[in-house]
């Protein structure tokens, strides 16, 4: 397959190429030729950009907002209640999930997206949701990367147990581990888990994605614990925060000392901007903090942070489509980086960065690498920022998933 007539997204210049794929992989890139091929697809000047990559979503609990109930409150802990209610009324059949799945991985595939880190809930004793994620995996490759994160909703103190149902998905071949220290019953408790967390994830050898501080707290702390445990056991790389919430009410003075630790153990972060600007900043009679990870910071100092969905449709968040343009847009408005430093770069957001949090290899469009590629309705990051742009073109180890047909508006005037 060839794609001709493409800019390419992170080269912000106006040469066009030809892309030629072989056998799954880009096999190379060079300066368009005008030449016609039958099998060619003529991207007249958009940008090719790598398959977006989205670093954290939930997909078992996709497309499940409103049973048994609605969040009435619209806060986190009200979600997490109507999850465990869920659970206890047998709500959730393994048919159920794995339809609700495939129809948002679909949802996200259709926005651009090839791979998808996704947490799953193993505070159950059947881990009913974890196999029907296993099966999702299985059933979908060919078209969507999915690794599963061993994700303890409810604790692994809080929730009695929880920690042996951790390890139990381990066993049964969970890629990443999970936590949500700020859930267990004490700070120590959150202290513990991570202790164990991190046991787990050297015996595995697998990466570990923690849910910390997603609370409006500025005295939860687990990052600090996090950076601590990481850099103790040389981890670096391997770590990544999701959320953190309680970031964004720090005093300076904390956050100063925090971030070198921070930057020092290399982990990643997670930010999910749409979700936690609806779940967050409840309850404040004062100035209203929103509750995002401080992103500009972060990405100041030199630490990777990828902005990710979380939910579609849940108890969690009511809306949501995979859309990860949709996504980097709140994250840069609400983190004030409208800048053109950071628009004309903006996809690493969903791109590198999230790619680097998954330890992805040989991502990206170059010679050699998988043909994972999208053509957006484009000519540059920026223009694809401002005006939502369709994916036009998707292909997956150098097959193609789908094609759209750009659709201008037909005015009457
Ligand atoms: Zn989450």
């Amino acid at each position: 397959m060839l794609i001709t007539n493409a800019r390419i997204a992170n080269h912000n210049d106006d040469a066009h190429y030809d892309i030629r794929i072989t056998n799954g992989k880009i096999e190379s890139i060079t300066p368009a030729t005008h030449a016609t091929d039958n099998d060619s697809y003529n991207a007249h000047g958009r940008i090719v950009a790598p398959q977006f990559v989205e670093a954290h979503i939930h997909l078992d609990y996709a497309n499940t907002a409103g049973t048994p109930r609605d969040n009435q409150s619209g806060t986190l802990f009200e979600a997490i209640e109507i999850w465990r209610e869920r659970k206890e009324q047998g709500l959730n059949n393994p048919k159920l999930i794995r339809a609700n799945a495939i129809a948002a991985a679909r949802s996200a595939v259709a926005h651009g997206v090839g791979t998808i880190r996704t947490h799953v809930d193993v505070t159950d004793p059947n881990l009913v949701a974890f196999y029907a994620l296993q099966e999702v995996k299985e059933e979908i490759k060919d078209w969507c990367e999915i690794e599963i994160v061993a994700f303890p909703q409810n604790g692994i103190y809080a929730y009695p147990g929880g920690d042996k149902l951790v390890a139990r998905a381990l066993d049964e071949g969970a890629d990443a581990i999970g936590g949500i220290p700020h859930l267990e019953p004490t700070r120590e408790d959150g202290i513990a888990s991570l202790d164990y967390l991190f046991d787990l994830s050297e015996k595995y050898g697998v990466p570990i994605d923690i849910h910390c501080d997603e609370i409006d707290d500025e005295h939860s702390r687990f990052t600090e614990v996090i950076a601590a445990q990481t850099s103790k056991r040389s981890m670096h790389g391997l770590a990544t925060i999701s959320h953190a919430v309680a970031m964004s009410y720090y005093s300076p003075g904390y956050l100063s000392r925090l971030l070198p630790k921070l930057a020092a153990a290399q982990v990643n972060f997670a930010v999910c901007p749409n979700e936690n600007l609806h779940l967050q900043g409840r309850g404040f009679s004062s100035a209203v903090p929103r509750g995002v990870a401080p992103i500009k910071q972060l990405t100041e100092f030199g630490i990777n942070v990828a902005l990710c969905q979380d939910s579609i449709s849940d108890p969690w968040y009511p809306l949501g489509n995979g859309d990860l343009l949709r996504i980097l847009d709140t994250g840069l408005h609400v983190s004030h980086m409208l800048t053109p430093t950071y628009l004309d770069n903006c996809l690493e957001f969903i791109t590198t960065n999230p790619a680097r949090n998954l330890r992805l290899n040989n991502y990206g469009i170059a010679e050699g690498n998988p043909a994972n590629l999208i053509v957006l309705d484009a000519t540059s990051q920026r223009d694809a920022l401002q005006h939502s742009a369709p994916v036009l073109l998707s292909i997956h180890n150098g097959k193609k998933i789908f094609e759209r047909a750009a659709a201008p508006a037909q005015w009457d005037y």
